[in-house]
């Protein structure tokens, strides 16, 4: 473990916004978790592509994991159970297991960031949730002062979320994830840009697969080392059937999603319908490819991205009545 030291993660923020922190320790080793302070604040960093950093000094211990290593714990015929470590890089994750004709997370391709965080939003793409894959996750429990393994059942996975973000936020410090993927191809077209992409074709591969998510990716959504973003900014909103019925009257070619007994809207339907797609103000965006996604041009300063998505809020509450909430997580006082 390095020695605490001040230390600028302007870097290692996907908005590249100005950020030093007191103590910054990087995590190399998970035993190294045994000798940290956790009477004090802390916030674990993985590769901060979901962070928002909104104050220019931060007091807490920030924990930047960085352990990275791939074993396999068993197989069949079937299947295989992979533990990664949570430093290793997801999008290099997922294209390992392509090489090894380890098969499931193809439609996950190119999500920028780290294994640690993958479970922590149950981050999603075309159709496919990681949750659908994980085992289990294995962490270091600060109430308990050991290291535990939480199984999938009880990981409270949902659209976005799971107990890392709720319940265990602050309390669990992920050190590896348990994947069990398929030894056997079966592709997941839902998504209509893929059944158009593959419309023409007989048959395709996973390599196909992933290429063509890379692809579509790489045609709507900036590259966050160029454009500074988090991705998407704001989840979908989850509306009941009365408050739907009520907007679909207005908005008859509003985009709408089934989801349980309750419908997901576009959260880019609504922003861009406030004409707020392609939107400046001072050194902030929202994409002019896709409303959804709030973009830095690396001179401004979180408060500035914070006070940005609050007029966003706004504005949407305004004209649909549906609040949006932040799908980037927020450090600092807001
Ligand atoms: C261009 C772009 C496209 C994106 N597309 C998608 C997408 O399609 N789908 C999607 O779901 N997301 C997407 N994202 C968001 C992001 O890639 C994911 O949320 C990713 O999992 C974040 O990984 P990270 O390591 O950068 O997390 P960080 O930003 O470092 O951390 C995110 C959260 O997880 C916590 N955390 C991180 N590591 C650990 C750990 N080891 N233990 C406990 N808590 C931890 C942090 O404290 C923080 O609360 C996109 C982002 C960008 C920039």
């Amino acid at each position: 473990m390095s020695w605490p030291t001040a230390h600028s993660i302007k870097a290692l923020n996907g908005f590249q916004v100005p950020c030093n922190v007191e103590r910054y320790y990087t995590i190399a080793k998970a035993n190294q978790l045994l000798d940290i302070d956790f009477e004090e604040s802390f916030f674990v960093l993985g590769q901060g592509t979901n962070t928002l950093f909104i104050e220019e000094n931060i007091k807490s211990n920030i924990l930047h994991m960085l352990e990275t290593g791939i074993n396999i714990l068993d197989e069949n015929d079937k299947e295989v159970y992979l533990e990664v470590k949570a430093g290793n890089s997801w999008p290099e994750f997922v294209e390992w297991t392509l090489y090894q004709n380890f098969y499931g997370l193809e439609n996950l391709s190119l999500i920028p960031g780290s294994v640690g965080a993958c479970p922590v939003q149950n981050i999603g793409a075309y159709g496919v949730e990681v949750m659908d894959l994980i085992h289990e996750v294995k962490g270091f429990s600060i109430p308990q002062g050991r290291f535990i393994s939480i199984a999938h059942d009880a990981c409270e996975f949902t659209y976005r979320n799971s107990i890392f973000k709720g319940k265990l936020k602050g309390k669990f410090i992920i050190t590896s994830v348990v994947f069990r993927l398929n030894k056997t191809f079966s592709p997941n077209i839902s998504y209509q840009p893929l059944r158009d992409y593959f419309k023409d074709s007989s048959g395709f591969t996973a390599q196909d697969l992933a290429q063509a998510v890379i692809e579509i990716r790489q045609s709507k959504l900036p590259n966050h080392k160029e454009i500074y973003n988090c991705g998407s900014f704001f989840q979908n909103p989850i509306v009941s059937k009365d408050k739907l019925n009520q907007m679909i009257d207005r908005y008859p070619e509003m985009p709408v999603y089934a989801f349980g007994d309750q419908y997901k809207l576009s959260a880019g339907y609504l922003i861009e319908s406030c004409g707020l797609k392609g939107f400046t103000l001072g050194n902030v965006s929202t994409y002019h490819k896709q409303a959804l996604v709030i973009t830095h041009n690396g001179l401004g300063n979180g408060r500035e991205i914070y006070e940005f998505s609050e007029y966003i809020i706004r504005e949407v509450e305004k004209k649909f009545g549906v609040k949006l909430h932040r799908e980037v997580n927020v450090v600092g006082n807001v």
